[in-house]
């Protein structure tokens, strides 16, 4: 069995083990080599004294070019000079897979590299620990938010991604050929969970990809990212569904410091747990706060990039990472949230973190009557959402749900620039490949 950086101990000292990564770093200093060899956990040094190593290994090491995949098997010393207290005396060595040279983009170079430069080579880019650790909390993360839903009686679901009608109105679908038929790319689950609270599945998640053609180039937008739905029926209010979304962020940013401690350490963030509950601003007061803040928005109006980063930062003056908006404008949401009698506002929600949306709910409109007027108000074609329609003609209780963009979750988390750095192979307007 292989041994790797984490799980050789003083154990193993004096045995023999073998070890396989990627050669890191070379150092010939003539009657003696350095291999620095990295692999998932950490780096071994290989230290190759002339004297107690056969030619062939010596040639092997002072020819290597970096980055090349290397099995070693050699014994275990303790060595006061390298950190990890131990370096190995290699009595073998296979190169492989070498490393062509030179190398598209360094791996331990201090030199800032472009973001494209990265994703071109992303494949490259991985090997740095700090990068690769990202992938290991939003994997975390996922597992986490399954295992709070999974706890309060939701059923993970997978709706179809290929889809006739879009729910998040029609600029953003992405169209492809069904058959000779135009078909879209799911933007959302929205339609079918929604149906599915009919049915007596009354609780239901599903984190997949959702699809959007967005058009403008931002740190939060992509056209293809992972969406965490969930949907629950017989509610009283929203607020049986925003209690749900704050146990399980809570849940997920609490163990994500306890679980995925190591990980943190490597990308260098401090993950800071919220402070809950969250508090909850109406839509009104969150404009009224921004405009006091000298920013330029009409009531009606979205936040925006700029008017949510302001309110980030005036709510982050009392410590709060999370807080709520609520009662948005009924124009500004989608046809299936459910209008505030009386008023022009509509039984709706978004969650921000640190200045940045990452979710967005409400309570839906059940009433089949209500919808349809609904529907025809937002100007849809009626025939096309007939599916969906039907679900409400023959008992559908009050539900609600959400959608939160787990990249964004994630981004925000650990404090990230952009929400690129949480996609192994982003999609946006300008990348497609690889
Ligand atoms: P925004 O206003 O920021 O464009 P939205 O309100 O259009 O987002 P929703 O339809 O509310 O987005 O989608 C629910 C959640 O999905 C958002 O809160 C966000 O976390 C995530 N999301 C939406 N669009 C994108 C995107 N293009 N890239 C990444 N995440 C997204
Ligand atoms: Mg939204």
């Amino acid at each position: 069995m292989l041994h790797d950086s984490r799980s050789i101990t003083v154990n193993d000292y004096e045995k023999e083990v073998t070890v396989e990564g990627w050669a890191q770093e070379v150092r010939n200093l003539g009657g003696i080599s350095f291999l620095i060899l990295r692999d998932r956990y950490g780096v071994v040094q290989i230290t190759a004294p002339k004297k107690k190593i056969t030619p062939e290994i010596m040639q092997a090491i002072t020819s290597l070019s970096r980055e090349s995949v290397v099995r070693v098997t050699g014994t275990v010393r303790a060595s006061a000079q390298v950190k990890s207290g131990y370096e190995i005396i290699p009595s073998a060595l296979i190169v492989q897979s070498p490393s062509a040279t030179p190398l598209p983009m360094g791996v331990v170079d201090k030199v800032d590299v472009e973001m494209d430069t990265r994703f071109n080579h992303r494949y490259m880019d991985l090997r740095k620990p700090e990068v690769r650790s990202i992938f290991e909390i939003k994997s975390l993360t996922m597992r986490l938010i399954d295992e709070y839903l999974a706890d309060n009686a939701f059923v993970e679901i997978f709706t179809p991604k290929l889809v006739a009608s879009g729910a998040e109105g029609g600029s953003t679908l992405f169209k492809v050929d069904y058959f000779g038929k135009v078909a879209y790319l799911a933007q959302s689950p929205q339609l079918y969970k929604q149906m599915l609270m009919s049915t007596g599945l009354d609780r239901v998640f599903e984190i997949g990809p959702a699809f959007r053609a967005e058009p403008s180039d931002t740190a939060r937008h992509v056209s293809e990212f992972i969406s965490f739905d969930g949907e629950m029926a017989h509610i009283d209010s929203q607020e049986d569904v925003m209690a749900m979304i704050e146990g399980c962020t809570q849940f997920v940013i609490s163990e994500v410091k306890e679980r995925g401690a190591r990980a943190l350490e490597m990308i260098g963030s401090e993950v800071v747990l919220p402070k809950a509950p969250y508090p909850i601003l109406s839509y009104e007061k969150a404009v009224g706060m921004v405009q006091g803040a000298g920013f330029k928005i009409e009531l009606g109006e979205d936040l925006g990039t700029e008017g949510e980063k302001l309110l980030g930062d005036l709510m982050a003056q009392d410590g709060n990472e999370m807080y709520w908006i609520v009662e948005y404008p009924e124009e500004a949401k989608p046809f299936y949230i459910m209008e505030k009698d009386g008023t022009p506002y509509s039984y709706s929600f978004d969650l921000d973190y640190r200045g940045q949306e990452i979710s967005s709910g409400g309570q839906r409109e059940h009433r089949y009557d209500r919808l349809v007027q609904r529907m025809e108000k937002k100007g849809l074609e009626l025939s096309s959402f007939e599916f969906y329609l039907n679900s409400f003609a023959y008992g559908m209780p009050a539900h609600g749900g959400w959608g939160l963009g787990v990249e964004r979750m994630v981004q925000k988390m650990l404090g990230l620039p952009n929400i690129r750095e949480t996609i192994l192979f982003p999609r946006d307007r300008n990348r497609l490949v690889p």
